[in-house]
């Protein structure tokens, strides 16, 4: 038996070395490695996928967030209201801008946002709504731009981990004002270093974003905002372009391999595997699943004084199973924003204890994935 990883990154470089190789050594031969008809091919190509009329490359998906709000004019006295379950960055650039953000509860099915909570958290200060795609699940974006637009309000789509991801045949950053997407190595479509882009179908949106990040300059050296430095390298659109064309079938391999596991995890009574919405086509990111039984909750804090997740996880690891807690504290408990008030939101404080992400990458094989299974099922058996 072979230690199976979280996440291996090196299996996919394998299939597409040589491609890739000999994109990157033109590249390097050309002496162009900033901007160039690379990038701006890359940016094409990415708006033709996900169907909108506009893309922007930028440095991550951080700089992409940063960027949409301010293209969007969002700052001090506004209010965003996104999800406490996310990657810290969603949060980050919010307040970053001088805004506010308002985090509402999430619906334990998706993990997503619960948008039957949206409607009670807009005020008069409320200027955008910030849904989050979590671990390649769409929201509801049906439900959720309706309420959008019955109170005017901007849309920024979070789809760092949704790259591909689907509601209703329509992809995902697609649907709002702007839609932002990370090119982090992790990330289903993944750079070799860091990257990210915008989305959107608003002419006027695109040129502000492509003015801010470059320094806040209309024309060559001649400045109309204070901007920031955000470009995505050549040798990293290069990588992305021998990429994208198998976007599909990767997120393909992912949603085979999530069939598989929850063929096996769903009779497992102690685990709640995820699952998808009708009209949602999840792109799995994360496989993450929740650790949810009264009774082995209590046999894991009286025999191990652990949660019965943190002992899971532990088991697994024994076996030799990578994993991953995505996310153990929700931002709205999070230090830096002990000064917000907030509401008490009940679902994500108990699902953080409970959630664990088990291996999930396009190219984790059939022996491998039956390993993880075996052990989880072993592991609750020894409870
Ligand atoms: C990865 C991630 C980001 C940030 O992307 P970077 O490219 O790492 O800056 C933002 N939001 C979510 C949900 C993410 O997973």
């Amino acid at each position: 038996m072979t230690n199976v990883p979280p996440l291996d990154l090196t299996r996919q470089y394998e299939i597409i070395r040589e491609q890739i190789n000999a994109k990157v050594q033109d590249v390097l031969a050309s002496g162009r490695y900033i901007g160039g008809s690379i990038v701006d091919d890359f940016e094409k190509q990415f708006a033709k996928y996900i169907d909108v009329s506009h893309c922007v490359s930028c440095n991550s998906g951080t700089d992409a967030l940063f960027l949409a709000l301010r293209a969007v004019n969002i700052g001090p006295g506004d209010e965003v209201i996104t999800t406490p379950f996310t990657f810290f960055a969603t949060t980050e650039v919010i307040s970053a801008v001088g805004a506010t953000p308002i985090f509402i509860d999430i619906n334990p099915q998706t993990f997503n946002l619960d948008i039957q909570q949206l409607e009670a958290a807009i005020t008069e200060k409320t200027k955008a709504i910030l849904p989050v795609h979590l671990f390649g699940q769409p929201v509801d974006m049906t439900k959720l731009m309706a309420i959008a637009r019955q109170y005017n309000l901007i849309v920024i789509e979070d789809c760092a981990q949704a790259t591909g991801a689907e509601w209703n045949n329509k992809k995902v950053g697609s649907f709002g004002d702007i839609g932002c997407f990370s090119f982090f190595p992790t990330k289903n479509l993944g750079a070799f270093g860091d990257g990210g882009a915008l989305t959107t179908n608003n002419p006027a949106i695109a040129a502000q974003v492509r003015m801010l990040k470059n320094h806040g300059q209309s024309n060559k050296y001649f400045y109309e905002h204070i901007g920031i430095n955000s470009r995505l390298d050549t040798i990293q659109a290069a990588i992305l372009q021998v990429k994208l064309p198998y976007l599909d079938s990767w997120n393909q391999q992912r949603r085979d391999l999530a069939d598989i596991y929850h063929k096996f995890i769903s009779g497992i009574s102690a685990v709640v595997p995820p699952q998808e919405l009708a009209g949602g086509r999840c792109v799995w990111n994360q496989y993450t699943i929740m650790l949810k039984s009264q009774e082995l909750e209590a046999t894991a804090k009286s025999r191990f004084s652990s949660s019965l997740r943190d002992w899971v996880r532990a088991q697994l690891q024994n076996k030799g199973i990578g994993s991953a807690i995505y996310y153990p504290t929700p931002l709205h408990l999070q230090p830096v924003y002990k000064s917000l008030a907030h509401r008490q939101l009940p679902v994500v404080e108990q699902i953080c204890h409970q959630v664990l992400s088990l291996p999930m990458f396009p190219e984790l094989s059939t022996p491998q994935q039956e390993q993880v299974i075996f052990a989880l099922k072993d592991s609750l058996q020894e409870l």
